[in-house]
């Protein structure tokens, strides 16, 4: 199947788009991207990654090439272009093309390119019955996690480790404590409260945790932002991880430990069908 993608205003089949080799975002990893989900043929929290993707850029000093009205217009585009009802859309930006040169460029314009990711089964992964398996690996990433740039080597060496341990993916550890997933935030459940480590440069700041925290207050369950250790997270009732694409996926092993019963949680449970019913009904 061909797929329409965007690139740079145009909607075009996916093996006509192209991009210059001078791209930054090719050679510098100078881009940043964000993935949103959708269900029903809808964008789930549109408006969270939206606000992301301009973070990201005025971090790195980085022209926005659309308005977010624009934004959605595309993305909504793509979905009807491309038929997708369940899925995913991914959007870079990068600085655009230039010489060769470490210093930023005066005048690049920015890349953009967008594309969809067809994926029946998002909402109903048969992980969430069975729970996935975590090892842990040192996090050995740059010290600006919080900027969601593409440069994704080290998280894939990471799920390579996972894979080549039998297990799903790997969560990571800086100074004695979990940082995140390699892909999403990492939490664990101890009696009725849920614990996930507090904001800062060391993680992404996950659109989806923050949705999922915020629905997790608002139904009176007690959170705890602060950093936990393996040996903690080892020992907890349960763990759980979001992401835009995972939405609330439970964790029931820890490098070969069960996590409580080895089974997952009620929380995790609870707090993704609370995410799933709620993103659906806001979803645009
Ligand atoms: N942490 C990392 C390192 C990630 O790559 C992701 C997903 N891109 C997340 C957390 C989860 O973020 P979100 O909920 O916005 O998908």
């Amino acid at each position: 199947m061909t797929r329409t993608v965007y690139v740079n205003g145009e909607y075009l089949p996916e093996d006509q788009a192209m991009i210059s080799i001078f791209d930054r975002g090719f050679l510098f990893a100078d881009g940043v991207y964000e993935v949103t989900s959708v269900l029903d043929g809808k964008l789930i929290d549109f408006a969270g990654h939206a606000k992301r993707l301009q973070r990201s850029l005025d971090e790195l000093e980085m022209a926005n090439p659309v308005t977010e009205e624009e934004l959605l217009e595309i993305h909504r585009e793509l979905v009807r272009a491309n038929n997708v009802t369940e899925g995913l859309i991914y959007l870079q930006v990068t600085r655009g093309a230039a010489d060769r040169d470490f210093a930023y460029p005066d005048d690049a314009t920015p890349t953009i390119v967008l594309f969809t990711q067809a994926k029946a089964g998002l909402a109903d992964n048969p992980m969430a019955k069975t729970g996935m398996k975590v090892i842990s690996i040192a996090d050995e990433r740059w010290g600006r996690r919080d900027i969601k740039t593409v440069q994704l080597l080290y998280p894939s060496m990471g799920k390579m480790a996972a894979k080549a341990a039998g297990a799903h993916d790997a969560w990571m550890v800086e100074d004695g404590v979990v940082t995140e997933g390699t892909s999403n935030n990492a939490y664990i459940v101890k009696g009725n409260t849920i614990i996930t480590r507090h904001l800062g440069h060391e993680i992404l700041h996950g659109i989806t945790r923050a949705a999922v925290l915020r629905m997790a207050r608002e139904a009176q369950m007690k959170v705890e932002e602060r950093p936990f250790t393996m040996e903690e997270a080892k020992a907890a009732d349960e763990a759980f991880v979001t992401s835009a694409s995972t939405f609330v996926m439970p964790v029931v092993e820890i490098d070969g430990s069960p996590v409580g019963s080895g089974t997952p949680g009620k929380v995790a449970a609870r707090l993704r069908e609370i995410y799933l019913d709620e993103m659906r009904k806001a979803a645009v």
